[in-house]
């Protein structure tokens, strides 16, 4: 399965990563990080394909995703 990580104190919660995902890995999550942002979670990573869609176009390069 592939490994997503998040750093959720850099997220500012745009919710692109959310978009761009062609199969609905994340989810908004119900809690904010210390700047009140909230941010996402993979709640579904075993859909990954590696397309790393996500982690290219983060704007805050919030996103890294690796094959286990
Ligand atoms: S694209 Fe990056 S900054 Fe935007 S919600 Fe996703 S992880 Fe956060
Ligand atoms: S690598 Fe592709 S499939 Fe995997 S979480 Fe990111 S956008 Fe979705």
């Amino acid at each position: 399965m592939t490994k997503i990580y998040i750093d959720k104190e850099v997220c500012k919660g745009c919710r692109l990563c959310i978009h761009l995902c062609p199969k609905e890995v994340y989810e908004m999550s119900n809690q904010r990080n210390k700047k009140g942002y909230i941010f996402p979670e993979a709640k579904h990573p075993e859909k990954c394909i590696l397309c790393k869609n996500c982690e290219i176009n983060c704007p805050d390069l919030a996103i890294y995703v690796e094959e286990d």
